[in-house]
């Protein structure tokens, strides 16, 4: 069987393209303000991918970094004075936040019209009865490259393995609202194997190195690895590999269309951080959202 990779970084790069096109369209110049308590390495990284994104997009960026010891309540502060801020029209706390912060909270405080993670409970929601909604941008992203081999889902069985907040649960939302017949299968499922060889869309979010097999992917089906996880190379450098929640080799010998970690799922992500960002600034603004980015 001949088996498609797709191209994250292709199908991002025409996005966040797309998404450019767009903010030239808009009235308004976005801004996205992102903030970031502490130093952690692996945040600091994501937060400057993000920022030079929304600068080769045409997206202001405000870069809000706080020390670690940072109280609750001054972090609140500060999504209130973002809120208010009319040159803000999206606001992201990079998580995951240190123990003494109530993640919740803070997710609440954002106002849901520019809450570009699509984490806030009105945005749940509104995905959930089919309102337009900023959405959670990994599996918009997953949806997104699902279309670009197949352009229309209806009809097919998608199981997600993974029922998180930030991927499983509204994944399973997209692709319902995509037609598919969706399951989602979680650590208490029973046979998971047989449960995902019957995907014809078969979602990743597990977290877990390599833990779906080829024998477990549907003939043909789609493949979706949302994982990211850093292994010991097995050169015996001392250096490590990242790997998704797929045995991509396995898989791909199976698959029709298979997406590798890295360079797959990943890229998306941003790309649809950016262009939430443009939709929520459209909104604010009280103009039309560009066709070219609100039809995904
Ligand atoms: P969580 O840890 O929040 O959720 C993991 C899910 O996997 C849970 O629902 C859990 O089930 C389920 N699970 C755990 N073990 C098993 C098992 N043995 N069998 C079946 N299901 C299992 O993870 P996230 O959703 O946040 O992330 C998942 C993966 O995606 C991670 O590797 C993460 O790094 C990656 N990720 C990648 C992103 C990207 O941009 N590409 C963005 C976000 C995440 P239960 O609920 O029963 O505990």
């Amino acid at each position: 069987m001949t088996t498609t990779r797709i191209d994250g970084k292709a199908v991002a790069a025409s996005l966040r393209a797309q998404v450019a096109a767009a903010v030239g369209q808009l009235g308004v110049k976005p801004g996205l303000a992102v903030v970031l308590i502490g130093e952690d390495p692996a945040s600091q990284v994501y937060v400057r991918n993000k920022i030079k994104a929304c600068e080769e997009a045409g997206i202001a960026s405000f870069h809000h970094t706080l020390p670690v010891e940072t109280g609750q309540a001054d972090l609140l502060a500060l999504l209130d004075r973002l809120n208010a801020d009319a040159a803000v029209h999206g606001i992201l706390v990079q998580l995951p936040l240190p123990a003494h912060i109530d993640e919740q909270t803070v997710i609440e405080r954002i106002d849901p019209a520019k809450d570009v993670d699509g984490f806030h409970p009105v945005n749940v929601g509104k995905l959930s009865l089919g309102l337009p909604a900023l959405e959670p941008c990994t599996p918009r992203g997953c949806v997104i490259l699902a279309k670009s081999v197949r352009d229309d889902l209806t009809g097919l069985h998608a199981v997600i393995v993974g029922r998180s907040n930030i991927v499983g649960k509204p994944m399973a939302q997209m692709l319902l609202a995509a037609n598919c017949t969706v399951t989602i299968a979680h650590s208490r499922t029973r046979d998971l194997a047989a449960v995902c060889r019957q995907a014809d869309v078969l979602v990743a979010a597990v977290g877990r190195p390599r833990m779906i097999e080829g024998g477990w992917v549907k003939p043909g089906a789609i493949v979706l690895d949302v994982g990211i996880n850093r292994i010991p190379r097995e050169d015996g450098s001392g250096k490590t590999r990242l790997v998704g929640d797929v045995d991509y080799a396995e898989a791909a010998e199976v698959a029709g269309a298979i997406t590798p970690v890295p360079g797959g799922v990943g890229p998306m992500t941003i790309a649809c951080l950016l262009r939430n960002t443009v939709i929520a600034a459209s909104r604010l603004a009280g103009e039309t959202v560009p066709a070219s980015i609100a039809d995904h």
